[in-house]
């Protein structure tokens, strides 16, 4: 069983909750013509590094996220920034008001097909969405890899997959780029792993635990494996008017 105080400990006081980086939140806004200051609403915040990043470029952020520590931590950082506590199932945002639906390394959490499907309707027409999703980079997978994430995450397809589902849920793609190997590791997995490490001592014996670090551990591990065949892609898209 997972334990999740292991997990939150881990995790907290991380700048971001998943791969990315400043440099590819900013390359994926500049692909949007939203105005000088878009209303942007960004789901699944985690501690909120490109909800920063967003707003130091001009945008009217509202930060979303399920889990109050994380919101804290964001609020710690820049407390002018709104904060929404609530479930990206249904999130308490008005339709038709925002310019743009951001999301980085959390619309897994919905699927993809789904949480675009739901999440046009909090767009103004013509409103645009820019998400990052785990996508195959590759034809050939290795078996091991494609046996770890069907079992997580069926749903995981490559590029073209994405596009077709993008264009089906009602957008127009208007462009995608691969997030570079470092988003993984710099602001990510280079903290995690020292910390999961440390924390195997401390709680060696301790069984849910041990496991709770060990699949963090072996995460990484699969990423180095095998980083040329799997990794997380912007997807920038305009919603298609009615
Ligand atoms: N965008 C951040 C965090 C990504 S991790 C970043 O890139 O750093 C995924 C985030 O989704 C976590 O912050 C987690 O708390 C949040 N989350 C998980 N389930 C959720 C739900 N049902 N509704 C809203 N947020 C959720």
């Amino acid at each position: 069983m997972v334990d999740w105080d292991v997990f939150m400990k881990v995790h907290s006081g991380m700048a971001r909750q998943g791969p990315g980086d400043d440099a590819s939140t900013e390359r994926a806004y500049r692909m949007i013509d939203a105005g000088d200051a878009p209303l942007i609403a960004d789901i699944g915040c985690g501690p909120g590094m490109q909800t920063r990043k967003l707003a130091s470029m001009g945008a009217d952020v509202f930060a979303l996220d399920f889990f109050t520590q994380y919101l804290q931590e964001l609020r710690a950082e820049d407390p002018s920034i709104p904060l929404i506590q609530g479930d990206m199932n249904s999130p308490p945002l008005k339709t038709g008001l925002f310019d743009i639906v951001w999301s980085e390394g959390a619309i897994y959490i919905m699927g993809f097909k789904h949480a675009l499907r739901q999440w046009g309707r909090y767009l103004k027409e013509g409103g645009y969405i820019a998400v990052t999703e785990v996508t195959w980079l590759s034809d050939d997978t290795p078996c091991e890899l494609r046996e770890f994430w069907e079992s997580g995450y069926p749903a995981i397809t490559d590029i073209e997959g994405n596009l077709k589902t993008l264009r089906e849920a009602g957008y127009e793609p208007l462009g995608h780029f691969p997030l570079p190997e470092k988003s993984w590791y710099e602001d990510y997995y280079d903290i995690i792993r020292p910390k999961a490490e440390a924390m195997m001592e401390e709680y060696s014996g301790d069984d849910d635990a041990t496991k709770t670090l060990q699949a963090e551990l072996d995460e990484i591990t699969l990423f180095e494996k095998y980083s040329d065949f799997y990794g997380y892609v912007f997807y920038i898209m305009r919603k298609d008017s009615a």
